[in-house]
């Protein structure tokens, strides 16, 4: 209860004032400002102290008048060559003058803006004072919290990290901080406007970033940081890097959300909506194959729309960086986990993009997160699918129609299903005189699948069969040859290569320097020479 409280005999107060406006003052700090014996203040070369002034009417309305110690700086900005002297002395000077106070059993407050223990000038009283006198810190509304206020946007949800940064530090050290953040606060930016917007533009965070100056104060404003007048930005002012987690707000004094420029550019106005967290959505996206002309522009539109991309590193790798857009990068296992990722980012409101390589339907995310989403606990998350071009038809493109006919497409990895499935389907595709593209034929360590194939192809085709062996097609490692099924050697096949096996009217001929294969649509007498039957 305000009133209740009062300074006691000889003890050290550090009063938190709040950011600014008087009202944010805690009551147990009036209580001390009303009746301590001492009240102390620091305040600059010009003498002016934007601490009293906060506390102003609660002194001035004071009965008893208190003893007023103003503890004017010295030098305040510059550096003259005996800056740390000067400073030396005022702090041994300001100590001693409080130390009389309270050895003569006086109780002594410092005001102190925001937070006594945050940056603040009370510090070094602290030091000095808190061993010999009883010592009470009364805690104030931070410029961090003001901060976020003043934009009306949260920060922190969830998970995020938030971390408060000086804008003097080092940049290295900035920089490494951002790296591991999710919102920042970066304080005493003053005259470091251009350091922290480098720093920030760097970690893909500038068009999140926002400068409040004299927050709560007379004159208060708050803008994108990347507007600011570095030479125009005032000692009160922080950055503030708000939370990522809901898309489409605006703030309360009407700065739309960098989230808002991304989208449609359809942003919602109303006050209701704007307290309204966007409901997220994950949105499967498949790059196509290798090119940057095989992503469609709807798959583009919605990695510019989303707030988050989740997927394997090799392919996020490929979309472009925005700035405010976060990456989650993984290795190309552990599906489920991905997905769940994904999901529990879009539960909170975020926009996420699930990436994958060709078409996201194919052996790849779309599948992983439509069954993670079969559960009660994501089942109200929105899921959409956007197509891509599958690597089988950017492959069958650069010979010419090698799937002109009916085909089938089959994985060779035996991560997720057993080898035998594996060969059963292998031997029914081959069986029935299909085309087949195989997706996934090797990697370092899945070597003999890939020559077990041939073998079993063997079986079923003749040597002559044309196998196209095709490798990174679209990018400029791209590779691509035609042999036979006896030429076809399996050692020369990676992850990144794609092995298309004729039918049995699947032919092949020299055009010039060109080899062109087809797969005829017409299925005639004397263009079977396979008919399902095994060759014995
Ligand atoms: N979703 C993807 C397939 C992922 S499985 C799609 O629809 O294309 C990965 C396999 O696809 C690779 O091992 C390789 O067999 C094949 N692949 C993907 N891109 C390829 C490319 N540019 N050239 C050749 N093969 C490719």
């Amino acid at each position: 209860m305000s009133g209740s409280y009062s300074a006691q005999p000889g003890h050290l107060y550090g009063v938190g004032l709040g950011p600014g406006d008087a009202g944010l003052i805690t009551l147990r700090g009036a209580d001390i400002i009303r009746t301590a014996d001492v009240i102390a203040y620091h305040a600059g070369t010009h003498g002016r102290s934007t601490a009293r002034s906060i506390a102003a009417e609660l002194i001035d309305a004071r009965d008893d008048a208190a003893v007023e110690e103003q503890l004017q700086y010295p030098v305040t900005t510059g550096r003259p060559a005996d800056y740390r002297e000067q400073l030396a002395g005022f702090y041994a000077e300001a100590t001693a003058r409080l130390h009389k106070h309270l050895a003569e059993g006086r109780s002594v407050a410092v005001l102190s803006l925001g937070d006594p223990m945050l940056y603040s000038s009370y510090q070094h009283l602290h030091h000095a004072l808190s061993e010999d006198f009883p010592t009470e810190i009364v805690p104030g509304v931070a410029s961090i919290t003001a901060a976020a206020a003043e934009i009306g946007q949260p920060l922190g949800e969830a998970t995020e990290i938030v971390s408060v940064v000086p804008a003097t530090a080092d940049s290295a050290r900035i920089a490494a901080v951002l790296d591991a953040s999710d919102c920042v606060v970066i304080m005493k930016l003053g005259k470091n406007v251009e350091k922290v917007r480098t720093a920030l533009q760097a970690a893909g965070m500038l068009e999140r970033a926002y400068v409040v100056e004299r927050a709560t104060m007379n004159e208060h404003t708050s803008y994108p940081l990347a507007d600011a007048d570095p030479e125009n930005v005032p000692y009160f002012a922080v950055s503030v890097v708000p939370s990522a987690v809901y898309g489409t707000k605006r703030s309360v004094s009407g700065v739309p959300s960098p989230a808002d420029d991304a989208a449609t550019g359809a942003a919602t106005d109303t006050a209701t909506e704007s307290a309204t967290p966007a409901v997220g959505e994950v949105v499967v996206v498949g790059l196509g194959p290798g090119a940057e002309r095989w992503t469609t522009p709807e798959v583009t539109e919605e990695l510019a729309r989303a707030t988050d991309l989740v997927g394997y590193s090799t392919y996020i790798n490929r979309v472009p960086e925005r700035t405010g857009q976060r990456r989650h990068l993984s290795d190309n296992r552990v599906e489920a986990e991905r997905a769940t990722m994904a999901l529990d980012i879009a539960k909170r409101g975020g926009r996420v993009a699930v990436v994958s390589s060709g078409d996201p339907g194919v052996f790849a995310m779309a599948a992983a997160v439509l069954e993670v989403a079969d559960d009660d606990m994501w089942r109200d998350i929105p899921v959409r699918v956007v197509p891509g071009m599958t690597a089988a038809q950017a492959v069958a493109s650069r010979v010419g129609a090698p799937l002109g006919h009916d085909f089938a497409m089959l994985s060779l990895s035996d991560r997720l299903k057993p080898w035998e499935v594996v060969v059963k389907r292998v031997r029914a595709v081959a069986g029935a005189d299909m085309a087949f593209a195989v997706y996934n034929p090797a990697s370092k360590s899945r070597r003999w699948q890939i020559r077990e194939l041939r073998a079993l192809a063997m079986e079923y085709r003749e040597p002559t069969t044309p196998v196209i062996v095709a490798r990174a097609v679209g990018s400029e490692q791209e590779n691509v040859t035609v042999t036979t099924l006896a030429e076809f050697d399996p050692d020369v096949v990676d992850m990144r290569t794609m092995v298309i096996i004729g039918s049995s009217s699947t032919k092949a001929y020299r055009a010039g320097k060109t080899t062109r294969v087809y797969t005829a649509r017409h299925y005639g007498e004397g263009g079977t020479s396979g008919t399902g039957e095994l060759l014995r």
